[in-house]
């Protein structure tokens, strides 16, 4: 072991935070893929109450393997990302009936599975010996090396530095250890060097640049989407579509969307009444919707009452949409 692996190491085994896929006696490797997954592109803190309800309805793979694709997009709205759930449980099908992965090339065969989540399982779940480069550690790795690159060079050199420097008599503590580091003291803004346990081994720190590491991003090209949700309104019930496999939030309910032409094309020049407007950024789009209530009863819609949304798979612009509509029309809705 190198002074620098027992360093972070000795660090994350007494600053580990608690969390409730990491449990000191028990691993289950379902809960950690589960974990790893939602983990992706978002924190500890919003996932935790996500995980909580998901691992209460599917506490298994089993579990999972057997629930309609409808219920489990319920459980994940609010997580974004939805095809991600889609692969999560197409995957979680081939493993009941194909048994588990054991190596990283297998998981890589699973849909939906990357490099990351094939190393963070394999390693933390299965202890083997594999690396893994997720956010935190990309980040870490560009300050601890002065690395001045941008993504897609960065990230493979932090893939080529973690296979190096990985510790492999317990790949699973290491990765944790390092991904620990970059979460709670090696943050985006503010970094709290005069915590770090490697701080030593760091040329940034030892420069005193270390405000220039990562190197910035490139300014996002954001393109600007115009559209209009008309929120059908009958007898107290909301008239939704299914989103189809392609489009965004696919196999999610909305309310009717999308350029007006196309709305008018598909339902006519129906009376409607403008309620607002809400914004949402998918990717690269930022995206305007703007609002309006019909009232109508058009009967290649699905309906639904108010009571039934909660159960429904919608997306999280999409039950904006309805709150908006369902807070402006409530005393009408009701008198209905
Ligand atoms: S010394 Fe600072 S910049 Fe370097 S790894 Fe530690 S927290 Fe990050």
């Amino acid at each position: 072991m190198t002074d620098f692996q027992l360093a972070l190491l000795n660090w994350y085994k007494a600053n580990a935070r608690e969390l409730p896929w990491r449990k000191a006696d028990h691993i289950d490797p379902y809960a950690v893929w589960m974990s790893e997954v939602m983990l992706q592109q978002t924190t500890v803190g919003v996932v935790i109450p996500y995980f909580l309800r998901w691992m209460e309805r599917f506490p298994t793979l089993e579990s999972l393997a057997l629930a309609s694709e409808e219920e489990v997009l319920v459980y994940w709205q609010g997580l974004g990302y939805y095809s991600r759930c889609r692969n999560l449980l197409a995957a979680v099908r081939i493993v009941k009936a194909q048994g588990w992965p054991q190596s990283v090339l297998e998981w890589l065969a699973l849909p939906g599975v990357g490099d990351y989540t094939a190393g963070a399982v394999t390693s933390i779940a299965q202890g083997i010996p594999a690396a893994l480069v997720d956010g935190n550690v990309e980040r870490v790795f560009a300050r601890l090396t002065c690395n001045p690159k941008i993504n897609p060079a960065l990230k493979a050199d932090a893939w080529h530095w973690a296979k190096v420097n990985l510790y492999e008599p317990d790949p699973g503590t290491w990765n944790q250890a390092l991904m620990e580091l970059g979460a709670t003291i090696c943050t985006p803004k503010n970094p709290s060097c005069g915590a770090c346990p490697v701080s030593r081994y760091c040329q940034a720190f030892q420069n005193g640049t270390v405000a220039d590491y990562p190197s910035p991003k490139p300014a996002k090209e954001w393109i600007e989407v115009f559209h209009q949700a008309w929120v059908f309104v009958n007898a107290g019930k909301f008239g939704l579509v299914q989103a189809q496999p392609g489009e965004w939030w696919a196999g999610m309910w909305h309310s009717p969307r999308g350029k007006e032409t196309e709305l008018i094309e598909r339902f006519g020049n129906l009376s409607r009444e403008r309620v607002g407007i809400i914004k949402h950024v998918v990717t690269k789009h930022k995206i305007s919707v703007e609002v309006y209530r019909v009232q109508s009863d058009q009967l290649d819609l699905r309906w639904f009452a108010k009571s039934e949304l909660d159960e429904l798979a919608i997306s999280s612009p999409g039950r904006k949409i309805l709150t908006l509509v369902n807070s402006a029309v409530q005393p009408r809705l009701e008198l209905e």
